[in-house]
C-alpha cells in the first residue's frame, strides 16, 4: 500500500484533475470525487493521510465535512481550497485546529501549482520512521546540527539591527536527509532524550556566540527548552557552567520556553524560571498566543520576552482577526513590560503592521530562514538597516 495516500473532494472535476495530476506527480496515490457521499465512503476505504476539501460542494459544506473528521478522530493532514475570500479559510482553519484536526493549511483558488507541490511534499510521509537507538546514536555521534534564523531588531525605521538568532536544531542523517525538528523531538520528549539534546544544542549555541564575539559580531542566542526541562531543579546551575566555561554571560543567552509548558507545575516553574534570571539569562515566552494562560500567571512568571505565535503573523495581513489578536498581544506585552518578538513575518505589510504595534523584534522568512552559522555571520556582516 502507498504510504502517501491523497483524498480530494471539489465540485469542479477540472481542479480534481489539476490536483490529481500534481499529487500523482509528487507520489501520491490520489482519489477525487466531487459527491460528499462519495467522499466518505472512499475516505474508510483507503483511510487518506492527506486530504484536500474544498468548502464550497454542493449537498454537504465543508465545515460539515471538517465535523465528520472530527468525530472519526481523523488524524490525515487537512488542506484547505476556496474561491471564498481568505478570512472565511483562516477560520475555518482555526475551527478544524481547535476540534482536533491536523490543520495544513489553506489554498486560496485560483491554486497555483508551487503552492500546491511545497504544501503536498511537506505533507508526504516519509517510508521511514526513526527509532529511539538511532536518535540516541545522533546525539552520540555528532548528527545533529544547528541553524540560526536571524531575529532582527526594528529600532527605528531604518536601522535595523541583527544582535540575535534562535538555535533551531536539525538532524543531518546520514541516510536520509536533513531531518527537521518536527521529526524527530516528539520522540525526544517521549523517551526522555530531550535533556541529552538540549545539552548539546545549549553547549554548542554558546560555543557559536563565543566564536561570532570573537569574529567581531556580538549575538545573543535563544535556544528552545521543552517542557519536561522545567523539572530539572539543577538545569539553571548547569546552564550557568556551560556559559562560564565559554566565558560568556547570562545576557548573552535567551531560553524560550512555551507558554503552556510555563504554566504547569508553577512553584517548581517559578524556582527555575527565577534561578534563570538571577543569572541575567533572558526568558521568552515562546508560541505566544496558543496556550491558555491566565494573566495572573503571567505576571507572575519572570520572563523578559513575548514572541507572538507565527499562526496569528503569518495571517496578519490579510485576516483582520489575526490582526487584532497580534495588536491586542502586544499590548499586553508592552503592559507587562516584556519586550516583543513577532515569529513568522512573511509579509512587508505584516512587518508594516508589526511596527506600528511597536514590536521590538521580528523573525521571519522576509528576511531570512535558518542558516547555517557561518552562512549567518556572513549574512550579519552584510546587513545593511534599511532592508526592514
Ligand atoms: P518554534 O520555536 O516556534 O520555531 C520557529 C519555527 O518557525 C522554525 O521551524 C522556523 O524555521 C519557522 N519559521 C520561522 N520563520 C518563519 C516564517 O516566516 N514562515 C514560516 N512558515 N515558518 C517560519 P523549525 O526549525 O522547523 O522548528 C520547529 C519547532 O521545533 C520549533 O518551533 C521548536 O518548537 C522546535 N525546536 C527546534 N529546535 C529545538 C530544540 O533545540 N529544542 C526543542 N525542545 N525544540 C526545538
Ligand atoms: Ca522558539
Amino acid at each position: 500500500m502507498n504510504p502517501n495516500r491523497l483524498l480530494v473532494i471539489d465540485d469542479e472535476p477540472d481542479i480534481c484533475e489539476f490536483i490529481k495530476d500534481a499529487a500523482e506527480g509528487t507520489g501520491f496515490e490520489v482519489t477525487a470525487t466531487s459527491d460528499p457521499d462519495d467522499f466518505r465512503s472512499s475516505y474508510r476505504d483507503i483511510s487518506p493521510t492527506v486530504i484536500i476539501l474544498d468548502l464550497q460542494i454542493p449537498d454537504a459544506d465543508g465545515v460539515e465535512l471538517l465535523r465528520y473528521l472530527a468525530e472519526d478522530q481523523c488524524g490525515a493532514g487537512i488542506l484547505l481550497i476556496s474561491g471564498v475570500d481568505s478570512r472565511v479559510l483562516s477560520t475555518a482553519r482555526r475551527l478544524g485546529a481547535s476540534r482536533g484536526l491536523n490543520m495544513l493549511g489553506s489554498l486560496q483558488k485560483p491554486i497555483m501549482l508551487d503552492d500546491l507541490d511545497a504544501t503536498l511534499r511537506q505533507a508526504m510521509k516519509r517510508e521511514y520512521s526513526v527509532t529511539e537507538r538511532d536518535l540516541k546514536d545522533a546525539i552520540d555521534n555528532g548528527h545533529l546540527c544547528l541553524h540560526y534564523q536571524p531575529k532582527v531588531s526594528l529600532r527605528s525605521d531604518s536601522n535595523s539591527q541583527i544582535d540575535g538568532a534562535e538555535a533551531l536544531v536539525r538532524w543531518q542523517h546520514p541516510q536520509h536527509d536533513l531531518l527537521m525538528p518536527d521529526e524527530f523531538i516528539p520522540l525526544a520528549e517521549e523517551s526522555g532524550l530531550i535533556s541529552a539534546l538540549t545539552d548539546f544544542v545549549l553547549e554548542e549555541a554558546i560555543k557559536q556566540m563565543r566564536l561570532w564575539r570573537d569574529d567581531g559580531l556580538p549575538m545573543s542566542v535563544a535556544v528552545n527548552l521543552a517542557p519536561q526541562l522545567l523539572h530539572q531543579m539543577d538545569l539553571p546551575d548547569r546552564v550557568g557552567e556551560m556559559l562560564k566555561s565559554h566565558d560568556m554571560k547570562g545576557d548573552n543567552l535567551i531560553l524560550e520556553i512555551t507558554e503552556t509548558a510555563a504554566m504547569t507545575d508553577t512553584t517548581r516553574t517559578m524556582d527555575i524560571l527565577t534561578r534563570f534570571r538571577i543569572k541575567d539569562i533572558g526568558l521568552s515566552i515562546d508560541d505566544f498566543g496558543t496556550g491558555y494562560s491566565s494573566f495572573v500567571q503571567l505576571y507572575r512568571m519572570p520572563f523578559s520576552e513575548l514572541k507572538i505565535d507565527k499562526s496569528f503573523v503569518l495571517d496578519m495581513h490579510q485576516d483582520e482577526e489575526a490582526e487584532i489578536i497580534v495588536r491586542s498581544i502586544a499590548n499586553l506585552g508592552h503592559n507587562l513590560g516584556l519586550s516583543l518578538c513577532a515569529e513568522g513575518v512573511e509579509t512587508r505589510e505584516s512587518l508594516d503592521l508589526l511596527r506600528s504595534f511597536g514590536c521590538e523584534k521580528m523573525q521571519g522568512y522576509l528576511v531570512s530562514r535558518p542558516l547555517e552559522a557561518d552562512a549567518l555571520g556572513d549574512f550579519v556582516a552584510d546587513w545593511d538597516p534599511q532592508t526592514v
